[in-house]
C-alpha cells in the first residue's frame, strides 16, 4: 500500500499542469498499471489518494483545493467534488470528541491510524470500559498527557498485532467481505463451550477466532489488563519528565 501510494504522489507531483486532461491521463496510468483487485467490488477506490508531505506520513486528497491554492480539482474524480466535499465518514458523526483526539493523539502512523478512526465499535468499546473503571470518560487535557496517549496507542496496535486474528483474508475488522456484498461477522461462543464474552465488539473488531475457552479467557486477559492501564494511566499523576510534552499537548487541544 505505502509502495503504491508514493509512486501515485510522485507521478502526480510531476504533472506540469492540472488540467482534467492531464488529470485524466493520470488517472489511466494509476488504473492500467495498478492491481485491480479489491476487498469489496462495489466500492469504488480513488486513485487520487496520495501522500500529502514530503515524509509520506500523510494519507490524503492530492485533490484537495488546499493543496491548489483554493482551486478544487476534485470534479475529475470518479465521485465529483460536491459528493468528495459533502461526505463526511460515519466516524465524525458517531466518536465523541475526546474519542477522537485520543485516537488522532496517540497514533502517528497512517495505517493504524486509518483503520482505528473508522473503527467506532473499537473506539468505543475502548472508553465506554474505561469509563466504567475509571467513574466518567477523560477529558481532552488528560487524554493529552503523555502516558495516557501511549497507553491508547498501546490498545489500538493490537489491531496489527492481536494474536487471535484469523487467517480469512475476506475478513476486515468484524465484517466479512465476499465480492460485492458484506455481513457482520460472529463468534461462535457455544462451539468453545463458552457465553458471549463482555469484551464481544472489540473481539469482533480485531478479526478474532478462538479455539478453545482457554485462548478466549487468554484473550480477554490482555483486554482487561490494556484498559487497566489506560485507566490508571488517566488517573494518574503527571511525571515532571511528562509535564512539558502534556503541556504541548494541552495546547495543541485547547482549541479543539
Ligand atoms: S476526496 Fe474525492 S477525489 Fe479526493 S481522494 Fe477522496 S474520493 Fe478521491
Amino acid at each position: 500500500m505505502e509502495v503504491r501510494l508514493k509512486r501515485r504522489t510522485e507521478a502526480f507531483r510531476k504533472l506540469e499542469r492540472y488540467t482534467p486532461q492531464a488529470l485524466e491521463k493520470y488517472s489511466d496510468w494509476v488504473r492500467s498499471t495498478e492491481p485491480q483487485e479489491k476487498l469489496l467490488e462495489t466500492i469504488y477506490n480513488c486513485e487520487f489518494l496520495g501522500f500529502l508531505d514530503s515524509e509520506c506520513r500523510k494519507v490524503g486528497c492530492l485533490l484537495h483545493p488546499c493543496r491548489h491554492d483554493g482551486r478544487d480539482l476534485r470534479g475529475c474524480s470518479f465521485y465529483g467534488a460536491e459528493l468528495c466535499d459533502g461526505h463526511l465518514c460515519l466516524s465524525y458523526q458517531k466518536l465523541t470528541r475526546e474519542e477522537k483526539w485520543a485516537v488522532i493523539l496517540s497514533l502517528e502512523d497512517w495505517y493504524l491510524y486509518g483503520i482505528c478512526i473508522t473503527d467506532i465499535d473499537l473506539v468505543k468499546s475502548f472508553f465506554s470500559l474505561a469509563a466504567e473503571r475509571i467513574g466518567a470518560g477523560p477529558s481532552l487535557s488528560v487524554i493529552s498527557r503523555p502516558p495516557v496517549r501511549r497507553a491508547v496507542k498501546d490498545f489500538l496496535s493490537l489491531k496489527v498485532s492481536w494474536p487471535y486474528r484469523t487467517d480469512d483474508e475476506g475478513r476486515f475488522g468484524k465484517y466479512c467481505l465476499a465480492e460485492d456484498e458484506y455481513r457482520e461477522a460472529r463468534i461462535p461462543y457455544e462451539g468453545i463451550g463458552c457465553r458471549k464474552s463482555r469484551y464481544d465488539a472489540i473481539f469482533l473488531s480485531l478479526a478474532s477466532e478462538f479455539s478453545s475457552a482457554e485462548d478466549l479467557r487468554a484473550a480477554e486477559r490482555l483486554i482487561e489488563r490494556k484498559i487497566a492501564v489506560f485507566a490508571r494511566s488517566c488517573e494518574g499523576d503527571v511525571g515532571p519528565d511528562n509535564a512539558k510534552e502534556e503541556a504541548r499537548g494541552e495546547e495543541f487541544v485547547k482549541d479543539v
